[in-house]
């Protein structure tokens, strides 16, 4: 079976885990500091902190940058629904913001302009696929509106603009990011007390950390702030140091099998509509090639086509299905209509991608896909 995604984990991976264990220290400490160093080096940032999750990053990031009760965040709904869960963790609210289009599924900027109010507070920006959000575009609009910035760069890592443009931007580590720590995430801040801030809200917030106290730095604490538990810990960030060091050649092996992708299904036709299709290579257009979505037509319903590919051994998932549309969304935000999200989220098909596969594995998803998509007309 070839599956959507899969994690490269070897020798280096196991060894870096025995010498965690053998160093009889495994919370966190000087292997998490480490990782947070070469982690900001690589985006060519100032600051990071590392967390437990993606999501709990997100969660401290709104938290730090005081966003709570009565305050509104613009966000898409075309994400994993821990991008909304984070806004409504902190009691603000999600307001949910269209696509701009099938081909350039990002944050719509115009729409996010309708939906400003004098309650909003920040813009939670989601790099979909891995393709980085316009710069220029994205800071001019919250410098107008006054609103923070915050970047999901939950597919994005290896990005260098990834994290350049947001008060804060998190990362994660889950088993299909491109790179992993198993669960794990990271925080890029520029801002130095920001950065400070952080540290002490993910443990506890509490003023020395327990490594330090073993190591003699702080015999006590105070806690001035409400803190969580969002620590990281040696044996991830020791898997995080090894899997950093090729993350920037898998994203480029990524690349080229996206490469391939476009190349094979242009020359099929009308089989499927391919997101990013213009910007992928495109001058300025940044991505790390996270996932390789595809839109079938509307008469080739999806669920026959998946099963057609699960026959030839070929694993396909959906990304995403809309935020609004879940039932628990549904239930205590109800009535929200995205016509672009809504229809890119009942077309999009995901394909296999991750660096372990070979242009011959991409040529045979895309055989599957044109014999799928026939076959689903055909039944429909
Ligand atoms: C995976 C993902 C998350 C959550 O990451 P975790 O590390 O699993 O908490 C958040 N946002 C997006 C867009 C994701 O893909």
């Amino acid at each position: 079976m070839l599956r959507v995604s899969e994690p490269i984990l070897g020798a280096e991976e196991r060894s870096a885990l025995v010498d965690v264990i053998d160093s009889g220290w495994i919370t966190m400490g000087p292997r998490v500091e480490a990782f947070e160093a070469a982690f900001a080096r690589a985006h060519d940032a100032s600051h990071a902190i590392a967390v437990n999750s993606c999501t709990s990053g997100l969660h401290l990031s709104l938290a730090a940058l005081g966003i709570g009760p009565g305050d509104e965040v613009l966000v898409p709904s075309l994400t994993f629904v821990a991008t909304a869960n984070s806004i409504l963790y902190t009691g603000a609210t999600p307001v949910f913001v269209d696509i701009a289009s099938l081909e350039m599924p990002l944050l719509c900027a115009a729409d996010a302009a309708a939906k400003v109010t004098p309650r909003t507070k920040a813009v939670l920006l989601v790099h979909f696929a891995g393709y980085v959000l316009d710069r220029e575009l994205w800071t001019a609009f919250a410098r107008e509106h006054d609103l923070i910035l915050i970047e999901d760069a939950a597919h994005a890592a290896g990005v260098r603009s990834a994290g350049t443009f947001g008060a804060a931007a998190i990362f994660s580590f889950y088993g299909n990011k491109n790179m992993t720590t198993a669960e794990g995430g990271m925080i890029l801040v520029a801002d130095e007390s920001l950065a400070e801030r952080m540290r002490r809200l993910r443990a506890h917030g509490l003023t020395s950390t327990g490594y330090e106290r073993m190591a003699v730095r702080a015999s006590t604490y105070d806690v001035p702030m409400l803190g969580f538990n969002y620590r990281m810990d040696e044996l991830r960030a020791a898997l995080g140091m090894v899997q950093l060091r090729s993350l920037f050649d898998w994203n480029e092996k990524r690349r080229r099998l996206t490469q391939a992708y476009h190349e094979i299904l242009r020359a099929q036709g009308d089989t499927v509509v391919l997101p990013f299709a213009r910007e992928f290579g495109a001058r300025g257009v940044e991505s790390s090639h996270h996932i390789l979505p595809v839109l079938l037509p509307p008469d080739a319903p999806r669920p026959a086509v998946m099963r057609r590919m699960i026959e030839d051994e070929i694993q396909t998932t959906i990304h995403y299905p809309p935020c609004h549309h879940l039932s628990y969304y549904e239930r205590t935000l109800p009535g929200i209509l995205l016509p672009k999200t809504e229809e890119f989220g009942r077309r999009e098909l995901t394909l296999p991608l991750y660096p372990g596969m070979t242009i011959d594995d991409v040529e045979r998803v895309c055989v599957s896909l044109q014999g799928a998509v026939r076959y689903a007309r055909h039944e429909a």
